[in-house]
């Protein structure tokens, strides 16, 4: 063998391995496509500093809060971003959904989880996902909730469980349902698998993205009938 083969044999395993970490640590942004320098992660940093923050971390009488008055009784109800039909967390959830990029939702958690902290809304002792049906989740190959939840477990270092509650109906989609024919659709929709490991705990349950609240509502519905202590719920965005 040359010394020119083994070169150029050494030039193709690197390019390998180059072309296997950019499978799993795409060096371009996720929101914009432009290259990320070195310390970005997923978003460059002008993508960050432009995400469309809501301001409710900062505001307990928010417009999520608001929506549950009567409904559940929460601690603390809030949502990192607006989303809007055409826009930054439009394409973001885009990615993650349907381009496999599940990764944007664990970095909007751990983005999300640090704002928590610096809040003081951190006290939990449990981070429990919204529950996809497994059909759903095996079409997908994750359930965006619980990666949302690993981002916010790593960066608030409270555990997570996505194995806590369970989703029996695999609803189709309900947008041309009436407010209270989803309800009946969701009511029965979940169920809470340990009911040992959910009574008294703090629990903080998760979901991508919040319109009528719906599911979160009957979901947490059954977090209090397994005798949770405070129930509270974070999103990634709130659809406007
Ligand atoms: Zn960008």
């Amino acid at each position: 063998m040359s010394l020119f083969t083994i070169k150029s044999n050494a030039l193709t395993v690197e390019r390998l391995l180059a072309d296997f970490a950019a499978l799993f640590f795409p060096e371009y942004c996720l929101g914009c496509s432009t290259g990320l320098v070195s310390g970005e992660q997923i978003l460059c940093t002008k993508c960050l500093i432009d995400l469309p923050r809501t301001d409710y971390l900062w505001n307990e009488d928010n417009p999520i809060h608001r929506k549950f008055i009567g409904r559940l009784p929460l601690k603390h109800a809030v949502a990192f971003l607006k989303f809007r039909k055409t826009g930054i967390v439009q394409h973001l959830l885009h990615q993650m959904k349907y381009n496999n990029h599940p990764e944007v939702a664990v970095r909007l958690g751990e983005l999300f989880g640090n704002e928590m902290k610096r809040a003081e809304k951190n006290q939990f002792d449990i981070i429990i996902p919204m529950p996809l049906h497994p059909s759903r989740q095996a079409k997908r190959g994750f359930n965006q909730s619980s990666k949302f939840a690993e981002g916010l477990s790593a960066a608030m270092d409270v555990p997570f469980d996505d194995h806590l509650v369970r989703r029996l109906t695999n609803t189709l989609s309900q947008t041309r349902k009436s407010k209270m024919q989803r309800w009946e659709n969701v009511k029965e929709a979940f169920a809470v698998a340990r009911k040992e490991l959910v009574k008294n705990k703090r629990i903080l349950l998760v979901d991508d993205i919040i319109t009528t609240g719906a599911s979160l509502e009957a979901c947490g519905q059954q977090l209090i009938d397994a005798g949770c202590d405070e129930l509270s719920i974070a999103c990634i965005a709130e659809a406007q």
